[in-house]
């Protein structure tokens, strides 16, 4: 079991980014100015091999982690990443494991990820309106192609796939109806990401965001919604539902009503490093002792010994001041 960080919170969740790359360009999280075609992706030996992110999974898992959740970049850009799925789903103690996706590579690969033991999958598509899509992904890639991805998920037996939509003030705010009226009654849940000022290269102002508020306001005055109660305490997303059965959406608020009182996630970059917040400014690395030979112990005390002095509330300080504090970008440490 796990110590409890300065501020009382146990380590229950991992996010394990896979890969550094990505094929979309998305705006508000690898904009192509930054990341241009001359930028450094890390190259291969950079990146922990499947056997190492496994090994570190296990001794997270024995410090008490639950869930992991694979992402990126765009993780299904990883080679063969159902082997690591493949050695990661039979993990004892390993209660919840799923993957982060821009969902366009996902009608090939749904069924292989399912078969290797992929439980559950979130896909994240910013708008059903071609134009607007392709202006957020920047590469001009298709909505039909990630609703077909949802389709071939759905098929797989990854449902009910949870569909997270970043929403930015007077460039997607027009879709967020389009798509709860798409997605209700499709058993799938739409998730409303108010957008954050992640990493530096976004460009990002507070008139951006649209409050989570204000999307269930716009919601409910044409399908009226009821809150739900929380799945477990300290989940991320408020629940809400269709009054008319019409199935369920989620809110998640991190800038408006920022929960890190509750947070219990760390995050593992593609390289190895270990991140206690999603604005953290360094990482630990974990690659250069695991490549020199350490023991299980010494690194399980090496994961102990970051959480044990982490006092990371970087948005609930967000909320407080308007100090600009230095952080990492998004595409590296992964969402
Ligand atoms: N490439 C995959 C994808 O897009 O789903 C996985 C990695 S992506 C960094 C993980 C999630 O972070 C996505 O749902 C994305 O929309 C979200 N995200 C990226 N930048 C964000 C920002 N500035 N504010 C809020 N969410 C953001
Ligand atoms: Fe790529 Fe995902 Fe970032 Fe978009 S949000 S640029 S798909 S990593
Ligand atoms: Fe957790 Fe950091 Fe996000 Fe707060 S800002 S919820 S501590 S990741």
């Amino acid at each position: 079991m796990s110590d409890l960080d300065r501020l009382g919170r146990p380590l229950r969740d991992l996010r394990i980014s896979v890969t550094d790359r990505c094929n979309f360009r998305c705006t508000y999280c690898m904009p192509r100015e930054v990341f241009g075609a001359d930028f450094q992706f890390l190259p291969r030996a950079e990146l922990l091999t499947f056997e190492e992110i496994a090994r570190l999974a296990r001794l997270f898992i024995d410090q008490g982690v639950e869930k992991i959740r694979l992402t990126g970049g765009e993780p299904l850009l990883r080679r063969d990443l159902e082997r690591l799925i493949a050695a990661l789903a039979p993990m004892p103690g390993l209660g919840d494991l799923t993957l982060t996706t821009n969902g366009s590579l996902l009608a090939r690969k749904a069924g292989a990820l399912a078969d290797a033991g992929l439980r559950r999958i979130t896909v994240s598509l910013d708008s059903l309106d071609d134009e607007v899509f392709g202006r957020l992904n920047d590469v001009d890639f298709p909505v039909s192609v990630v609703l077909d991805g949802i389709a071939a998920a759905e098929r797989a037996g990854l449902a009910p796939v949870k569909i997270n939509m970043v929403v930015r003030r007077g460039v997607n705010e027009s879709s967020v109806l389009p798509m709860a009226r798409h997605f209700r009654e499709s058993g799938h849940i739409l998730r409303f990401i108010e957008y954050m000022d992640v990493g530096h290269s976004n460009g990002w102002v507070l008139d951006d965001v649209v409050p989570a508020a204000e999307i269930v306001g716009m919601i409910d005055a044409e399908m009226p919604l009821e809150p739900v109660d929380p799945n477990y305490q300290g989940e991320v997303a408020d629940r809400w539902r269709y009054r008319d059965g019409g199935g369920e959406i989620g809110l998640i608020s991190s800038v408006t009503e920022p929960f890190c009182s509750t947070c219990t996630r760390a995050r593992l970059t593609a390289e190895g490093e270990l991140y206690t917040c999603l604005f953290g400014v360094s990482g630990h690395d974990l690659r250069a002792p695991l490549r020199a030979g350490a023991t299980d112990e010494e690194l399980a005390e090496r994961i102990r010994a970051v959480w044990r002095v982490r006092a990371d509330r970087y948005s609930e300080l967000r909320s407080l001041a308007t100090v600009r504090l230095p952080k990492v970008e998004m595409s590296h440490i992964g969402g």
